[in-house]
């Protein structure tokens, strides 16, 4: 029997986003009774750690953004009690490399995503001609927009910063995130900071340079902001593993698909619910449910309940990718690493899309005298190289290592991890077309969806995604919605 003030709450899906959603339950409502149901036999979803030969190996994310402007991954570690198992990347390499024409050239210091702070690297930096260096320093001159349509990084990008910066800058920088076709990704899904910083300071350069924290900018910085990521120190498992054993769920189990969501008329008095939930162990009643799983998953179990909501989750694309974990001895290397990747423009024509340094990122990550590399190949602009065999996305992932990087002799394999039709591609209007899914799902009292497909698809976007289901749902059944 339900406590007269508990409810009785499912959450469909153990990834972070999941997780985070049944950890803002607690906090909140720490009488409410939370059953997590996970279809793989272990948490974490996208996010995995595997230990092998002395080397700590992630299958997906190794790092997350923190900082202020994108706290909620880090203050959820904090509160949970695992701060002190966060650690900063490594200060002397917070640097990203970019190919051009067949040369590694570091991405201009100051220059962050597509943010140009400095003008000094930039003129003096070797990657670009003499008129793409003096159309990028000429960003803080160009008239911003007016209107507040959406429009896609390649038309946002061309505009403010020109054609060369676009290809060898951020086409890679910021295609490499989201394994995006630049032409399609919507600016205000995707990268809203930088559609801001255009609409308050007029200009990307003006913004980064005014000092406010919008711009938040770090000299010693470029490429992706490596000052304002963490990792934790045993891996994204161990952050996993230690939220699951914070939260006092009723319930928390793992293979458990989730095959059936009903909406009840009554409600079952005695189990408390209006949500009806079927999994090959469970048959239960439930006040509320959280729904955390992909937008594909989560538009079959929605279809029997609201056809709308199912067929706008439906039409979500994913792009599919491979990641390919390569140890190679230290020797191998022509002159030591300095820096924590490199991305490829798709202007260059390689089979590619990045090369993580992984181990230069944060200790232990790979024993003495190895570097440990991940390389990433598919994405939305080459989907036919995610779906090779092992074996060939381990000789194109080699080959191409060896002739960017020109490294000497076999690489010892540590992991191929395939991603399939995993990342959820935010194309021009996406904001706007999540916005319509949640009006709609306001006549399902009772069900929140989260994850990466709405708000952004790192860590501490999908956090925010729990935490803020976590909040609608609790105002919905205390009446305070
Ligand atoms: C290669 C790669 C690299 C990345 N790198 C980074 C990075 O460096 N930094 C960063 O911040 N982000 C990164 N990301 C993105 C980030 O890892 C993901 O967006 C995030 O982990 C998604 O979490 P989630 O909980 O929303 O979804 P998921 O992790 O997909 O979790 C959803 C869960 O739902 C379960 N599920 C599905 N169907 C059912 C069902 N019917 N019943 C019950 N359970 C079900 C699934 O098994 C899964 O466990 C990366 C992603 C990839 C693929």
């Amino acid at each position: 029997m339900n406590e007269p003030h508990s409810k009785r709450i499912a959450i469909i899906g153990g990834g972070i986003t999941g997780l985070a959603a049944a950890f803002r339950l607690n906090e909140l409502q720490p009488s409410w009774k939370v059953t997590l149901l996970e279809a793989q036999d272990r948490l974490g979803g996208i996010l995995g750690t595997h230990h092998q030969d002395g080397f700590l190996i992630e299958q997906s994310a190794d790092n997350f953004l923190a900082g202020p402007n994108m706290p909620y991954a880090e203050a959820v570690c904090r509160r949970a009690g695992f701060a002190d198992q966060l650690l900063e990347t490594d200060k002397r390499y917070r640097k990203a490399l970019v190919l051009s024409g067949g040369k590694l050239y570091p991405v201009p210091d100051g220059f962050q995503l597509m943010t140009p702070s400095k003008a000094w690297p930039i003129l003096t930096s070797g990657l670009l001609s003499p008129a793409g260096k003096l159309r990028l320093l000429r960003e803080r001159w160009i008239p911003p927009r007016t209107d507040d349509a959406d429009e896609s990084l390649a038309s946002f990008a061309l505009r403010r910063l020109g054609r060369e910066a676009y290809e060898k800058l951020v086409q890679p920088l910021i295609s490499g995130i989201y394994t995006a076709d630049p032409e399609q990704l919507s600016m205000q899904a995707a990268l809203p900071q930088f559609v801001q910083m255009e609409r308050k300071f007029g200009s990307l350069t003006k913004a980064a340079t005014s000092g406010s924290k919008q711009a938040q900018t770090k000299a010693a910085d470029s490429g992706a902001r490596y000052s304002q990521f963490l990792g934790p120190k045993l891996g994204m498992q161990s952050l996993i593993d230690h939220l699951a054993k914070t939260i006092a769920f009723e319930r928390c189990l793992t293979n458990s698909p989730v095959s059936a969501l009903r909406r009840q008329e009554t409600t079952d008095a005695a189990n408390g619910g209006s949500w009806r939930i079927a999994t090959s162990q469970v048959q239960d009643s439930f006040d509320g449910v959280i729904l955390t799983t992909s937008a594909h998953a989560a538009s079959k179990l929605l279809q029997p309940v609201k056809s709308s909501v199912a067929e706008s989750l439906a039409a979500v694309t994913h792009a599919s990718s491979t990641v390919v974990v390569l140890a190679f001895p230290t020797s191998a290397f022509p002159e030591p690493l300095q820096s924590f990747g490199c991305v490829i423009p798709a202007s260059e024509r390689r089979q590619i899309l990045a090369i993580s340094f992984t181990s230069m990122k944060f200790p232990g990550r790979a024993p003495d005298g190895w570097h440990m590399l991940r390389i990433f190949l598919g994405g939305a602009l080459q989907p036919e190289l995610a779906k090779l065999s092992d074996e060939e996305s381990v000789h194109i992932a080699t080959q191409e290592a060896r002739q960017i990087l020109q490294l000497q002799g076999e690489p010892q394999v540590l992991k191929v991890v395939r991603w399939a039709d995993t990342m959820p591609q935010y194309h021009v209007g996406h904001p706007n077309r999540m916005a319509t899914l949640q009006q709609k799902l306001a006549e399902l009292p009772g069900l929140e969806i989260a994850g990466n497909a709405f708000a952004g698809v790192g860590i501490p976007q999908c956090v925010k995604s729990g935490e803020d289901a976590a909040e609608r749902l609790i105002q919905t059944l205390t009446g305070l919605g």
